[in-house]
């Protein structure tokens, strides 16, 4: 069986940095310990190698310094020769849009030309960023947009650090840079399947978790992912974020229909990975998100089945419903608000807590499942349409994130 079109799987891309036209090593992305290879190359002496690393990580990730001349802790002589073989390069922000409701979604090129999408959505007690881990999917879940794009590569891990970097200098976050944060938490939820591309993901989040850096807890980021069983516990064990896992069916028959990857991890195997997910306990549950599809996944018995099933698997969860966002050509429709509320009602009547998640950005298509990135962009009548279908799903009374 093919999961993926092209019948790659992992998809695998080499975790180098993005090629800077000049030649020059871009140090956004590396480890410490690329970092510190990368001076040994450049010249700088043994004995001074960790001293000089650890001055260039504070002035990058702490400060945010993309000019050599802003180090003033290094001497004059030195950030001559430094800029003589290095930049620290964001790639492009094609464009920015804001929406009514303060979110904001940038879309990225990166040296290659290729783009990828990331979302900043404030809130009132926490600002969290939707990263994205990959140019396009290769998982087709059919209701899902990024699953339609004929591209697909794996990022780097410079360019997923690069997508908070962008939102950081974007945000002025940086003149303050551990109190009055403005992206208090992270979401690896944008485009793409983090856990097909383990090694820069795991690298990007060890950075932007970095004591000396950017220093974002563990506990303020979340992984979701579509089910990728195989590197569920190296997640939990390499990483430490939280887990979130794109359920959105209780049946195998639908489950298998709507996200073709069921048919290689079914619902017991995955749910069996959740039961083993390290540090999975009460205090930080695993996040079922459930995407709310008319007729398709939406009916009491569904809610009831879920209920049997957090159970079954003994699974510290908390379940979060998504009003299904529309995107041109697309066969589903959300469910109606009544039928969402019922659906959330029965969960959380059996303890169980089930949120929905209030849509937000839907007027610059910033939502989740909405993520596509502009090479394959829509028309304007399209967007219209889109916005009246999405004004006519009004908001659910438990409107909230439910992401910590
Ligand atoms: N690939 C990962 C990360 C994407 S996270 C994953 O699938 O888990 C984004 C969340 O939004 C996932 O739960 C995804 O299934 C869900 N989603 C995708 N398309 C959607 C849509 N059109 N409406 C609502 N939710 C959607
Ligand atoms: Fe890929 Fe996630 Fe979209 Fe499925 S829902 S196509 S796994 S990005």
């Amino acid at each position: 069986m093919q999961v993926t079109p092209n019948g790659h799987e992992p998809i695998i891309s080499p975790r180098v940095n993005f090629a800077d036209p000049s030649g020059k090593v871009n140090l956004l992305g590396l480890s410490r310990e690329e970092l510190k290879d990368a001076l040994r190359d450049f010249g700088v002496p043994e004995k001074q190698l960790r001293m000089r690393a650890t001055q260039l990580w504070h002035w990058v990730y702490h400060r945010g310094a993309s000019d050599f001349d802003l180090m003033t802790t290094i001497s004059k002589d030195m950030r001559a020769k430094l800029k003589e073989a290095f930049v620290v390069e964001r790639p492009e922000i094609v464009e920015a849009q804001y929406s009514e409701d303060g979110t904001r979604k940038y879309l990225i090129r990166f040296a290659d030309g290729n783009e990828a999408e990331a979302v900043y959505i404030p809130e009132e007690d926490r600002g969290t960023l939707c990263v994205s881990s990959q140019v396009g999917c290769t998982l087709n879940c059919k209701f899902c947009h990024t699953g339609t794009m004929r591209l697909v590569r794996n990022l780097t891990a410079g360019e997923i650090v690069a997508q908070m970097m962008i939102a950081r200098d974007d945000l002025g976050e940086w003149e303050n840079p551990t109190k009055g944060r403005k992206v208090t938490n992270i979401v690896m939820m944008g485009m793409g399947e983090p856990l097909y591309n383990f090694d820069n993901v795991k690298q990007a989040l060890e950075i932007i978790m970095d004591e000396e850096g950017i220093q974002l807890s563990r506990r303020r980021i979340t992984l979701s992912t579509s089910g990728v069983v195989p590197h569920m516990e190296r997640a939990g064990k390499e990483i430490g974020v939280n887990l979130a896992v794109s359920l959105h069916a209780v049946t195998d028959e639908i489950r298998s229909e709507i996200m073709p990857i069921n048919k290689k991890y079914n619902l017991d195997a995955v749910l069996t990975a959740c039961a083993n997910y390290p540090g999975a306990h009460n205090a930080r549950r695993i996040t079922f998100e459930y995407a709310m599809l008319k007729g398709i996944n939406d009916s009491d018995e569904d809610a009831r089945q879920l209920v049997q099933l957090m159970r079954k698997y003994k699974l510290p969860a908390k379940v979060n419903l998504i009003p299904f966002n529309p995107w041109p050509g697309v066969e589903y429709e959300c469910s109606s608000d009544e039928r969402i509320k019922r659906f959330s009602d029965i969960i959380y009547e059996e303890g169980i807590s089930a949120p929905v998640r209030r849509p937000r950005g839907r007027d610059i298509m910033a939502a989740c499942g909405q993520l596509k990135s502009a090479s394959e962009k829509k028309s304007k009548a399209q967007i219209a349409r889109d916005l009246a279908a999405a004004a006519a799903l009004t908001e659910h009374q438990h409107s909230a994130t439910g992401l910590s």
